[in-house]
């Protein structure tokens, strides 16, 4: 079979052929429909010092992806040839204390598909069945290919209330868009946003932002006051920006909260956390999906019919063109880049 893989420790990464994975007990095969690209293949593609201490190559890539089983290993009973499935790129061990009281979110052995061990730009992929999320058919393949980025949202949107209130998202990137739509399906009774990209700052009015402002062109603290006197219920962090952490701090009202998705380069320069504490605010981080918690709502959301996804996939192509992908990606003029496996 084909496949998109780090073959050696440098930068680029490139299609090879590849053995087709052999089926394992407790596993599932899965002939890939689409996938698509995230941040994290970016890292990996430019070979960045974390990606660098992390990945072993030969190693295929890609964590976002859907398609249907062709085949279940020994003692599976709840999956079968012919189901629809996203992927959910964190196994996890299932025993440790965070697994065993129903946070296997932070697992702390937990392994991520397309980085520590293979993962789905591949025509086939086998991985452990419980990764493999029962899909609906109604929902279309370019969206159920990055359904783990979409929970990423969900579990940021859905850390707290959010019907009838006031929001601020830091950081228009793909999972802060997927965020707008899920406030806005939700009930909340205002989205804002900050982003400095004009081409992301298009894409946030496409999913329905009800004001977006660019820190570059606009007196932000003064326009957010305007916008949402005594601040804001919530604020979701998405940009990793030291200067949006404090954005937040500064402009949710006390007793809300902050949800923080957006990962920071480095450690964040004193942020004036005495006024988290004397605001009463609820810091809270957030790492992958809470499973299963996060698929079921994202299910539920699916039914809804309320999202607006489509705007965010602003590329559709054959996975054979990943090089013109992971150059749309780098140049920040791409949402989501979705591949497809057609022969
Ligand atoms: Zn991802
Ligand atoms: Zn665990």
């Amino acid at each position: 079979m084909k496949a998109i893989a780090k073959v050696r420790p440098e930068p680029g990464v490139e299609i090879i052929d590849a053995p087709e994975p052999q089926i394992q007990p407790g596993m599932v095969k899965i002939k890939l429909e689409a996938a698509s690209v995230c941040g994290t293949d970016l890292h990996i593609y430019s070979w960045d010092p974390w990606s660098a201490s992390r990945i072993k190559p030969p190693r295929i890539i890609g964590h976002e992806f859907c398609g249907t089983i062709v085949e279940v290993g020994e003692g599976v009973d709840d999956r079968k040839v012919g189901d629809f499935v996203s992927s959910e790129s964190h196994i996890v061990c299932g025993k440790c204390r965070q697994c065993l009281s129903g946070q296997g979110h932070v697992c702390v052995n937990t392994r991520i598909l397309g980085v520590d061990v293979d993962g789905g730009f591949a025509n086939f992929v086998v991985i452990p069945k419980d990764n493999a999320r029962p899909t609906d058919r109604s929902v279309p393949v370019k969206i159920a290919a990055f359904q783990d980025a979409l929970g990423n949202a969900v579990h940021t949107v859905m850390g707290g209330p959010i019907e009838g209130q006031r929001i601020l998202i830091t950081g228009m990137g793909p999972i802060g868009l997927f965020s707008v739509t899920i406030c806005k399906a939700l009930g909340a009774e205002q989205v804002v946003a900050t982003e400095i990209s004009p081409y992301r700052i298009d894409l946030a009015r496409k999913v329905g932002i009800d004001a977006v402002l660019n820190p570059k062109e606009t007196d932000v603290p003064k326009a957010l006051a305007e916008l949402a006197p005594g601040g804001f219920d919530a604020t979701l962090e998405m940009s990793g920006h030291p200067s949006q952490l404090a954005l937040a701090i500064e402009h949710t009202r006390p007793g809300g909260r902050i949800s923080m998705l957006g990962v920071f380069k480095e450690n964040v320069q004193p942020v004036d956390i005495n006024r988290v504490i004397f605001k009463g605010i609820d810091l809270q981080g957030i790492a992958g999906r809470r499973l299963w918690q996060t698929w079921d709502q994202m299910a539920e959301l699916h039914r809804g019919g309320k999202l607006n996804l489509d705007p965010v996939i602003t590329h559709v192509m054959h996975y054979t063109e990943f090089q013109k992908a992971m150059e749309l990606m780098q140049a920040g003029e791409a949402g989501k880049v979705v591949f497809t496996f057609e022969e």
